[in-house]
């Protein structure tokens, strides 16, 4: 087995196996090759776990913001230099083609990793000065923190949620996805080298009962959640009935509105960008494309036209721009989303078909046209390089199908009219917009959603308000005045 690692879970600094778990094969997308086989955390690997991120947090808690940066910025440098074979290593857990892990996945979580790194030593607390009498704050570490992700980014995910957990002087306990478990062991090993303490990132892997068992342990203080609405929800529950803090990174279906004013080929590629990267399989990607009459056919003809020329095929050649979906539940439910997309009157424009001729978990890009708001395909999240074009006539009525979901992800622009393009943003309820542009998710800007796609941001300065609380201490430089 080609991606076998040293053993199933990381704790305490090193790699621990437990065979009593149940069984999670790896299964590389491209070729349906079994390449690895770790088991799921028994309660003893999960006692070890969180006994482990809890003794360690104490000390850690009480090193200089500037010590903690320092080690988060030598974990980002040598993940920088080995991206190579991180990215390999990624694009083997989920089948996303190298071309896009090489620049979007390592590097993106050693961002996160420099980011907090760098800002860690200028976080303080504040004085308020009240006469004779001051206030003044601690910027407190919570403790035990729990993430959770999700398949489609493993690398980054975990470093989306450790960077600023470890800054603030937290320890994490990572459970990746039963999907994709591997990327997140070779990011604790890093961890080790750069001369983070044994026990603040340990890795557990498990299914859906592990992050469970996680989530309702009373000493764990903050859950951070990378998944779809119905697992958020269920996390998000479990979590308050603990009162503890959490952030949650769920699903959307988001809108991308297309003004007959736009740049049609910038339009076009925003469109690709929001649809078609990594199969399709990313939270925010604007799957409701909202078309102006004026340039609808010109839109969907050129669309097609890009569509078709996109080079899909082994991941781990650096031409190829589309890999297979993740696996195969992913690719069947993706492939009945079409089918009740024809079912309910869409017009299949391009594509629709798994690829026959290729081994592995691959489909086509597929464009839908005259998509109704009501349709299935326009309501649901369906994970997969399925686009939907529904068209549009006026600025005021698009806004409000826009925003006509129970998700608040991401939203997207395209018009040359400046006025419009901020006023459209202002009305879409989201968590984060685009104009003119899609799905870049920089480290200097909060990320996340509003209505059920999530509660908090993930990275920029917003983060460490979600892995640190205030404490206010009250100081009297006089007698006091007490009436009793
Ligand atoms: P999922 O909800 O099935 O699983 C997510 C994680 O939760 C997995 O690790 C899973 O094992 C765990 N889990 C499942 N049930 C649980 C429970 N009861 N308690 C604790 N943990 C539990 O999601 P997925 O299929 O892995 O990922 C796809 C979803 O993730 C999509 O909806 C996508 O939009 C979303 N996503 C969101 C973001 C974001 O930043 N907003 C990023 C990536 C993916």
């Amino acid at each position: 087995m080609r991606a076998q690692p040293t053993a199933s879970h990381f704790i305490n600094g090193e790699y621990v196996e437990d065979i009593a778990g149940k069984v999670i094969d790896v299964i590389y997308p491209a070729t349906e090759e079994l390449i690895a086989r770790v088991y799921s955390a028994t309660p003893a690997i999960i006692e070890q776990a969180i006994a482990a991120g809890k003794a360690a947090q104490i000390a850690w808690s009480k090193t200089s913001n500037t010590e903690r940066g320092r080690i988060l910025r030598r974990a980002a440098e040598i993940i920088m230099e080995r991206n190579q074979s991180l990215s390999e290593l990624e694009t083997l857990d989920t089948g996303k083609p190298l071309q896009e892990t090489i620049c979007a996945d390592a590097t993106s979580a050693a961002e996160a990793l420099e980011y907090f790194g760098g800002l860690i030593p200028s976080v303080t607390g504040e004085h308020i000065p009240l006469g004779d009498d001051f206030v003044y704050t601690i910027r407190e570490p919570l403790g035990l923190c729990v993430g959770i992700g999700a398949w489609n980014y493993p690398t980054q995910i975990a470093c989306w949620k450790a960077a600023p957990a470890l800054a603030c002087g937290n320890a994490m306990i990572f459970k990746p996805s039963e999907v994709t478990p591997l990327c997140a062991l070779k990011i604790a090993e890093i961890f080790i080298e750069a001369g983070l303490p044994a026990g603040l990132f340990n890795v557990v892997q498990g299914y859906g009962d592990v992050g469970g068992a996680l989530v309702t342990d009373e000493r764990v203080n903050k859950v951070s959640l990378t998944g779809s609405v119905p697992t958020g929800k269920k996390v998000y529950a479990a979590a308050a009935s603990h009162m503890k803090h959490v952030t949650m990174e769920l699903g959307g279906k988001s809108p991308l509105i297309i003004f007959d004013d736009a740049n049609l080929e910038d339009a076009v590629g925003g469109a690709m960008l929001a649809n078609m990267y990594s199969t399709g399989q990313v939270c925010s990607n604007g799957t409701r494309v909202f078309v102006q009459s004026g340039i609808k056919e010109a839109f969907i003809k050129r669309f097609a036209e890009r569509a078709a020329a996109i080079k899909i095929g082994d991941p781990m050649d650096m031409d190829t721009q589309m890999g297979p979906l993740v696996n195969k539940s992913q690719l069947e439910k993706v492939l009945g989303y079409v089918e009740v997309g024809k079912d309910e009157g869409a017009r299949l424009v391009y594509g629709g078909e798994r690829i026959n001729d290729l081994d592995g978990y691959y489909i086509e890009p597929t464009v839908f046209a005259d998509v109704k708001d009501d349709m299935t395909i326009a309501r649901e999240e369906i994970f997969g390089p399925v686009m939907s074009v529904l068209d549009f006539d006026n600025e005021d009525e698009v806004i409000a199908r826009a925003n006509n979901t129970e998700f608040g992800l991401s939203a997207g622009v395209f018009t040359k009219d400046l006025t419009r393009a901020h006023r459209v943003v202002k009305a879409l309820e989201a968590g984060t917009c685009w104009i003119n542009t899609y799905n870049l998710a920089p480290v200097e800007a909060p990320f996340g959603g509003s209505k059920s796609s999530g509660v908090g941001r993930e990275n920029s300065k917003a983060a460490i308000e979600h892995y640190s609380e205030l404490k206010s201490v009250y100081v009297a430089m006089g007698p006091v005045d007490s009436p009793y």
